[in-house]
């Protein structure tokens, strides 16, 4: 007989999903082509999140099961007090990515952790606070740190406990070795279940990022598993 998982959390409603993809869509005009010349380095050896519910929300958009999406996109996380949490199935790449295209193709209701990006968040004595990513390309941009720093508000209403945040915050930040991913699923149901301290047994260095000298011009280096990329990528004058 199949495993029967529980998550913990109170499910957000689904409404205030669609409500929160109804007036913040993730991108837009100046947000395109500066995610387009980082080629998507936010996303390497890195973790997606589900919300608490957020698999309804997302299995309804896409018109199947709440068990046909955990089977076809989801894993869990088991944390060492025995909470769970979804994440999108670990491997190396997310299963909404297009390999073609290189497109999301859940772009209209992705997680909301993947839709706020640069807005990530600290934990400090129990007070969640959002704040802006300055690694992410977008964050150097006036116009598009003001578009996203216009998601805190919407973000700060949806009843996430703090108890989900102190859980996700253990990894969130984290890179892994996907290919030692891979081989864990071995064995594994579909739907896997992954103990935080098999997790984080996988990580991998974080990606570099530095500044070569020439004016204006940062330097990247992406660690992919078995290979690196470098990319350059102009940035604006910091004025915040
Ligand atoms: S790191 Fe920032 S600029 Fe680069 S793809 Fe991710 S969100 Fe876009
Ligand atoms: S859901 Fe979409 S935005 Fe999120 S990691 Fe997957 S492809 Fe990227």
């Amino acid at each position: 007989m199949a495993e029967v998982f529980i998550l913990k959390f109170n499910k957000i409603p689904i409404n205030m999903y669609e409500n929160f993809h109804k007036i913040f869509s993730g991108s837009n005009h100046n947000t395109f082509e500066i995610c387009k010349k980082c080629g998507g380095a936010c996303e390497y050896n890195k973790i997606g999140t589900l919300l608490p519910g957020e698999e309804e929300y997302m299995a309804k958009k896409m018109g199947i099961s709440v068990s046909e999406f955990k089977l076809r996109y989801l894993d869990i996380l088991k944390m060492d007090d025995g909470t769970l949490i979804h994440v999108l199935k670990l491997g190396e790449l997310c299963p909404f990515l297009n390999k073609e295209t290189e497109a999301c193709e859940c772009s209209d209701f992705k997680p909301i952790m993947c839709k706020i990006y640069p807005v990530v968040f600290t934990v400090e004595s129990g007070t969640v606070n959002f704040v802006i990513d300055n690694w992410c390309q977008l964050s150097r941009k006036k116009v598009c740190r003001n578009y996203f720093e216009s998601a805190i508000p919407l973000l700060s209403r949806l009843p996430i406990p703090v108890e989900w945040f102190n859980h996700v915050i253990s990894y969130d930040d984290l890179y892994f070795d996907y290919d030692q991913l891979k081989k864990c699923r071995k064995g594994k149901n579909q739907y896997a279940v992954f103990s935080l301290e098999e997790l984080l047994s996988l990580q991998r260095d974080p990606v570099e990022a530095y500044q070569i000298k020439t004016y204006n011009v940062e330097m990247y280096k992406i660690q992919k598993a078995g290979t690196s990329i470098d990319f350059y990528q102009e940035i604006d004058e910091i004025n915040f």
